[in-house]
C-alpha cells in the first residue's frame, strides 16, 4: 500500500502530460493511490492573476482544475483512489488567506511548500542584495514553522528545499532545525519524503536521512511524494525510500481523504 502524493501536470507550466497520464502511471506503478497536487496560483506578487506564467496556473484555472481532477477520479473509481489536492505556496503572513482559501474547495489534502521568502524565490541562484546565507536560511526556517502553524496545510512539502541552489549554509542539526521540527510536531502536520531531490543530482531526497531521522524522532507523521513534473517520474526512487524510512524508524506512512488523515502501515 504505497502512494505518491506530490505530481504536478501541465497547468503549471513547466510540467508535461495531463492528469490522466499521471493517474495511468501511477496504475503502472502498483500504487495504491495516487495525489494529484500541482502548484497553486501565485497571490503574493500583487493583482496579476498571473504574474509568472511557467511557474504556476492562473487564479482563473484553479476551479477548472479541481473539476478535472474530480471527472478523473472518478473515471478511475475501482482501479485506483485518486486524491485531490494542491501544493500550495506558504508566504509569511498569508495564513488566513491560503486558510481560507482551501476550505472553499472539495480537497483531500493540501501540501505547503516554502517557494518564497517575500517576493525572492529560493531557487534564484543568487541571494537577495545584502543578505548573507545564515540569515537567509534563518528566515527559511522560521517561515516553516510559520507554515506549521498556520493550520492552512496537511502535509509540509519538501522541507530542505533551501539546499537545491546551495543556500543552507549550515547542514547539520542545528538548534533552530530541531525547533522548527518540534514546532512541526506540535502543530499536528505531516511531512513528505519527496524523491525528487535524487532525480535533480543532489545526491539525497528532501528531507536528506538526519533530518528524516529527527522528524522519526519527533513522531512527526510522513507520506511519499515524487514530485513528478512528468508521467515517467510518478513513484521514481520509492523501493530506496521506503528503505530508508525504514531505516531511520517509521513503521508507517499517511494518506488523507477529505482533509482527514490515515495511516497505512509499511509492511
Ligand atoms: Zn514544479
Ligand atoms: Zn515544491
Amino acid at each position: 500500500m504505497i502512494v505518491d502524493y506530490h505530481t504536478h501536470h501541465h497547468r503549471c507550466g513547466h510540467a508535461s502530460g495531463n492528469l490522466e497520464d499521471y493517474v495511468e502511471a501511477a496504475v503502472r506503478a502498483g500504487l495504491s493511490e495516487i495525489g494529484l497536487s500541482d502548484h497553486s496560483p501565485i497571490y503574493h506578487l500583487g493583482d496579476d492573476p498571473h504574474p509568472l506564467p511557467g511557474t504556476a496556473m492562473s487564479r482563473h484555472e484553479f476551479p477548472a482544475y479541481v473539476r478535472e481532477m474530480t471527472g478523473v477520479r472518478d473515471r478511475f473509481a475501482g482501479r485506483i483512489a485518486v486524491r485531490l489536492g494542491v501544493e500550495s505556496d506558504y508566504v509569511l503572513g498569508w495564513d488566513d488567506h491560503y486558510r481560507d482559501l482551501w476550505r472553499q474547495y472539495p480537497l483531500d489534502y493540501v501540501i505547503g511548500s516554502v517557494h518564497w521568502l517575500g517576493r525572492w524565490s529560493i531557487f534564484s541562484p543568487e541571494l537577495p542584495a545584502g543578505r548573507t546565507p545564515e540569515d537567509i536560511y534563518e528566515e527559511y526556517l522560521l517561515t516553516t514553522q510559520a507554515a506549521a502553524r498556520s493550520g492552512a496545510y496537511d502535509i509540509l512539502g519538501h522541507l530542505d528545499c533551501l539546499k537545491t541552489r546551495g543556500h543552507i549554509p549550515d547542514p547539520g542539526i542545528t538548534p533552530r532545525l530541531e525547533e522548527t521540527v518540534q514546532v512541526i510536531a506540535e502543530s499536528g502536520v505531516a511531512v513528505e519524503l519527496n524523491t525528487s531531490g535524487w532525480r535533480k543530482g543532489l545526491g539525497e531526497p528532501y528531507p536528506r536521512e538526519e533530518l528524516l531521522a529527527v522528524c522519526c524522532r519527533y513522531r512527526v507523521p510522513v507520506t511519499l511524494g515524487s514530485d513528478a513534473h512528468r508521467p515517467e517520474h510518478v513513484a521514481a526512487g520509492f523501493p530506496e525510500a521506503v528503505a530508508l524510512l525504514v531505516r531511520v524508524g517509521y513503521t508507517s506512512i499517511v494518506r488523507f481523504e477529505g482533509r482527514k488523515r490515515f495511516e497505512l502501515p509499511l509492511r
